[in-house]
C-alpha cells in the first residue's frame, strides 16, 4: 500500500502554512513552520504570485497531505464524489472524512492521521466486532469502532488515550470514554470538518 514517507514538515513548509500533520508537535514552538517559514531546499525560490491554476493545485495537494492519500486514490474519491447528486466538493470531503484512519483520529485515539493510519494498519481496531486493518475502510452511520479486545488495558493504549478528548469530538461521532468506544451517529457534514480545505478549488482543478 503506497504512502508518503518523506518528512511531513517539508509539506507544510512547501505549502507555506500549517497542515497539522504531526499531532501535538504542531502546537508547540518546535513546529518547523514556526522556526523556518521558508520553503524547503537550499535555494530559496523567489515568492511569485500564484496563478489560479497554482492555487487550485496547492489546495488539492494540501488536501492529499492532510488525509494522507496519494494522487491515484484522491482522484478516485473525486470521481466517486462527481457521481453523487449535489455539491461535489462536499461529497469529496465526506468521503475523505469517512476513512477509518481519519475517524480514529477524530475519536482522539491517535495524535495525528498518520499515527491513526499506522494503528489501523497494525490491526489495533475492530469495527462492529470485526478486526479491520484497512485505513481507507469507509465507515457508515451505526458503526462502532473499538480497540481490539484486551487492548484497552495495554500501556501504550493508556498513554495514547490519557486525557482524551484532547480535541473536540465532532457531532457526527460519539465517544464513550469509559470503554473507549466510538460510534458513528451520522455522515459528516462540511460544517463538521475543520480542515480549512476549499473544495471549490479542487473541483476547479479537476474539471479543466
Ligand atoms: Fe506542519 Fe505540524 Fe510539522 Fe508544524 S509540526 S510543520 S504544523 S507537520
Amino acid at each position: 500500500m503506497a504512502r508518503y514517507t518523506d518528512p511531513v514538515c517539508r509539506l507544510c513548509r512547501r505549502a507555506g502554512e500549517k497542515l497539522f500533520l504531526k499531532g501535538e508537535r504542531c502546537f508547540t514552538p518546535s513546529c518547523a513552520i514556526e522556526r523556518r517559514r521558508r520553503p524547503p531546499g537550499e535555494h530559496i525560490p523567489r515568492r511569485r504570485r500564484s496563478s489560479d491554476r497554482g492555487l487550485q493545485l496547492r489546495e488539492k495537494q494540501n488536501a492529499k497531505y492532510i488525509y494522507g492519500v496519494l494522487e491515484r486514490q484522491f482522484r478516485k474519491y473525486y470521481e466517486e464524489a462527481l457521481k453523487h447528486p449535489g455539491v461535489t466538493g462536499h461529497h469529496l470531503l465526506q468521503l475523505l472524512e469517512r476513512r477509518l484512519d481519519s475517524t480514529v483520529y477524530r475519536l482522539n485515539f491517535a495524535d495525528s492521521r498518520k499515527q491513526a493510519r499506522q494503528l489501523v494498519l497494525h490491526g489495533h481496531f475492530v469495527v462492529n466486532g470485526r478486526k479491520t486493518s484497512i485505513p481507507s475502510y469507509r465507515i457508515k452511520p451505526g458503526d462502532v469502532i473499538t480497540w481490539r479486545p484486551n487492548e484497552a488495558n495495554k500501556e501504550y493504549v493508556r498513554q495514547l488515550t490519557a486525557g482524551i478528548p484532547r480535541r473536540p469530538i465532532p457531532g457526527w461521532i460519539s465517544l464513550d470514554i469509559t470503554i473507549l468506544a466510538g460510534q458513528v451517529l451520522a455522515l459528516p457534514e462540511p460544517s463538521d470538518i475543520d480542515t480549512g480545505i476549499d473544495t471549490r478549488l479542487i473541483v476547479q482543478y479537476y474539471s479543466r
